[in-house]
Parts: C-alpha cells; structure tokens; sequence
C-alpha cells in the first residue's frame, strides 16, 4: 500500500494584496518502509510540504492520501484522528517539556490516544532502546545534549505507531557526526518500523543514507539524484 502519496498539490498564502504559492503542483509517494529527503533552501516550501502531508494545513487543490485514506473530503475532527492514529511529526525544535523524563515525554502521547499507563510505559521504553536512549530514561531534557534531545523527539513521534514520519530539519543544530548519527536512526527506525518517512532538509550532507532524494525549489519538488552534489 502506498503511505503516503501527494497529487499535484498546490497551497497558496495571503501576500499583500495577491498570494505567495508556497507548493505549486507537487506530486510525492512514499512507500512504506522507505525514507525520502526533500531538499532545498530556506524558503523553499519544505515546511509547508510537511505541513499539507500531516493535513495540519489544507492545500488549495490536489490530494493528500495518508496510508490509503483520501484526507480531501475528512472533516476537522476525522484528520485530527487520522493525525492522531497514523502520522508522527517530528518538529525542528523539540519542544521536550522541562519537567518531565524522556519516558514521560512519550507517555503523554500515548495517554492523548488513551491507552493504559503499563502499556505506555512499556512502549516508551522500547523507542527508546530503539533510539539508543535506554539508560537515560528516567532524566529531564536538561539532562540530555542536543543529540539525545531530538532522539526523544524522534521516539515519541512514534508512539503511536504511525504509517507516516515526517521530519523537518532534524540536523540544523547538530554537528556532521552527529548529524549522521541522526540520519543513520531514522534509515533504521524506517526499515524496521515500515514507515513512510519524509525528511525535509537544507543540508546536502548525508544524503548517501537516504532511499530517496528530491529538491525543492521556489515550491517545485524535481528528482535529484542520491550523492549528487
Ligand atoms: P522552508 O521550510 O523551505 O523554509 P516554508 O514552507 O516555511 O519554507 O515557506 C515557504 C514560503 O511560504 C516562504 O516564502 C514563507 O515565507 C511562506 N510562508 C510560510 N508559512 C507562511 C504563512 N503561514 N503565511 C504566509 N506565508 C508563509
Ligand atoms: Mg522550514
């Protein structure tokens, strides 16, 4: 089954006294289990891709279809559960709560989609072995570096399992090992997870480690070619 598949979707914003296209005609699929890298300038659309993919935002035409549903004709409350159930958004800045552990950082996603609190705990402190984050499960986010905090980020976006990973810049605060390091995770969690995972990126480093790469340009996504300078 596709993933997550992107018709030629178009999104405009108010500019002035005409409109800014953001994304002019875009079509992207993503298999499950695989992981693409949308590459391209600051201002180039990137954000506002991953924002019409997690149907935060609705574009002015095309379709967005999540892990087989059409999210066209869903109303507010059937996207937030579709967001919910099937989608893991990983933000750029992570936005960890100061107050509480890794593996409570990852409970309150489970306890948003109402499961219990041993299933929870269990589960957050599997992505968190899995992110390589298991001896620090108990510490606050002052407590960790910038590398381990978005590995938190990274696990608690799939707690609920999603079809659809969506990361927006992930390595911009990050030096290049442990940029790579980042890079490596999320190849890995996608294999073993199957998820449909888009990366959005203005740092041509790393690319080796992608399934896919495309750039995106003034809002046009074009194929590019892995490795190419
Ligand atoms: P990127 O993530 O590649 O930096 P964005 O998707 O954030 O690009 O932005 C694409 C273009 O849309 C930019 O020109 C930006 O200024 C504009 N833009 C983004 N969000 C909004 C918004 N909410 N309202 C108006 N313009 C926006
Ligand atoms: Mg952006």
């Amino acid at each position: 089954m596709t993933s997550l598949l992107l018709d030629d979707v178009t999104l405009t914003y108010p500019d002035g006294d005409g409109r800014l296209t953001a994304l002019d005609r875009v079509g992207l699929h993503v298999p499950a289990g695989t992981l693409t890298a949308v590459v391209g300038p600051s201002g180039s659309g990137k954000s506002s891709l991953l924002a019409v993919a997690a149907t935060l935002v609705t574009p002015d035409g095309g379709r967005v279809v999540v892990d087989g549903t059409d999210t066209t004709a869903l109303s507010p409350a059937e996207k937030s559960a579709l967001r919910r159930d099937r989608v893991g958004i990983v933000f750029q800045q992570p936005n960890l709560l100061a107050s509480l552990t890794c593996a409570e950082q990852l409970q309150v996603m489970a306890h948003v989609s109402g499961r219990g609190h041993r299933q929870a705990r269990a589960k957050a402190l599997e992505l968190l072995a899995a992110v390589g984050l298991a001896a620090q499960a108990g510490r606050r986010p002052h407590q960790l570096s910038g590398g381990q905090r978005q590995r938190v980020n990274i696990a608690r976006a799939l707690m609920n399992d999603p079809a659809v990973l969506l990361v927006d810049e992930p390595t911009s605060a990050l030096d290049h090992e442990r940029g790579a390091a980042v890079l490596d995770l999320l190849a890995a969690l996608t294999r073993e997870r199957g998820t449909a995972t888009v990366l959005v990126t203005h740092d041509r480093a790393h690319l080796e480690r992608v399934d896919r790469a495309v750039t995106m340009t003034d809002g046009r996504l074009a194929e590019r070619a892995v490795g190419a300078a």
